[in-house]
């Protein structure tokens, strides 16, 4: 993708001073680490808050956000441009209808990633959520089957509608920290993913509060019941799991049309149908002739 085609990220510029001065620590923070170009996957289901976090980001209302769920069929990539840093952000259109994965949704999306670079996946969903079902499992299930396992390394879960009180007199820390544990553990499952695997390089969980009603600190920024300024912590933790390791996701071709990326192994499954052909059976069926031919007439005949 080049840099060229993003306009100018005019929207940094109507963030508080205090949050612009965060930003541009980061950018330069990914810079120095030779990363000048971020490409942001933006998925979850629908109504949950995925295009009013590329608006909120971006700073501008650069995709349409809907109370209905009537979201654009397709997918909708924003480019900017930043002090020679490109930031790329890939909204989609939820992947559940009807209260199943839509497969075709799903194949949308994959076409227009072709031979783009997914750097970072924000998994999407909403904080003042109480429940997780085996539906949210098949959505993680159906990006991992898509995108490879690998893509959960760079992922995020980012829980929108964080300004909440808590009910039944939890805390909001407590609140916060079960609902996220309820998700990630979902995740897990639908990315099949080994508890020490996530324990070793776990999924960061990130608060955000897209309401233009969000109380504000003293610096103008936008604040999440806790204190904290969510915009910046949001790059800031999307930054740490840039810079933390894993690869980005090249979608070409093969990813589109070849198999599950994930079942790469169950392609010798024919190999040792074969080897066992010709090593096993064949063999089998040679002792079976000797035998038949050493026997000779049996003795009642
Ligand atoms: P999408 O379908 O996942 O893209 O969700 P949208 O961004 O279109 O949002 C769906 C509805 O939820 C809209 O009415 C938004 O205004 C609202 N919404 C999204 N995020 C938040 C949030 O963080 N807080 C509140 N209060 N409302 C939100
Ligand atoms: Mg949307």
């Amino acid at each position: 993708m080049a840099a060229s085609l993003g306009r100018e990220w005019a929207g940094i510029q109507q963030f508080p001073a205090a949050t612009q001065t965060k930003l541009h620590e980061l950018l330069g923070k990914l810079k120095q680490e030779k990363v000048t170009t971020l490409t942001i996957l933006v998925m979850g289901k629908g109504g949950v808050g995925k295009s009013s976090i590329v608006n909120s980001i971006i700073g501008e209302r650069v995709v349409p956000v809907s109370a209905f769920q009537s979201e654009a069929p397709r997918p909708i990539l924003v480019s900017r441009t930043r002090l020679g840093f490109t930031l790329n952000i890939i909204d989609t259109p939820g992947l559940v209808e009807g209260g199943f994965v839509n497969d075709q949704a799903l194949r949308i999306i994959k076409e227009f990633l072709l031979n783009k670079t997914i750097d970072i996946l924000l998994y999407v969903d909403r904080l003042d959520a109480y429940r997780v079902d085996n539906l949210d499992r098949q959505v993680v299930k159906a990006i991992t089957d898509g995108f490879g396992k690998e893509i959960w390394r760079r992922g995020l879960v980012v829980l929108t509608h964080a300004q909440l009180s808590p009910p039944d007199g939890l805390s909001y820390e407590e609140f916060f920290s079960r609902r996220s544990e309820a998700l990630l553990k979902v995740v897990r499952l639908g990315a099949r993913i080994k508890k020490q695997d996530i324990q070793n390089s776990p999924i960061p969980v990130a608060l955000v509060e897209n309401s233009g009603r969000c109380n504000k600190n003293e610096n103008d920024e936008k604040v999440l019941p806790n204190g904290t300024a969510w915009i910046p912590n949001l790059i800031k933790t999307i930054t740490d799991v840039v810079l933390s390791g894993g690869r980005s996701i090249v979608v070409d071709r093969k990813l589109i049309e070849g198999p599950n990326p994930n079942d790469k192994g169950k392609l010798v499954i024919p190999l040792i149908a074969a080897f066992q052909y010709f090593f096993v059976i064949k063999r089998i069926q040679k002792w079976i002739r000797e035998d038949i031919a050493q026997e000779g007439r049996p003795s009642w005949a």
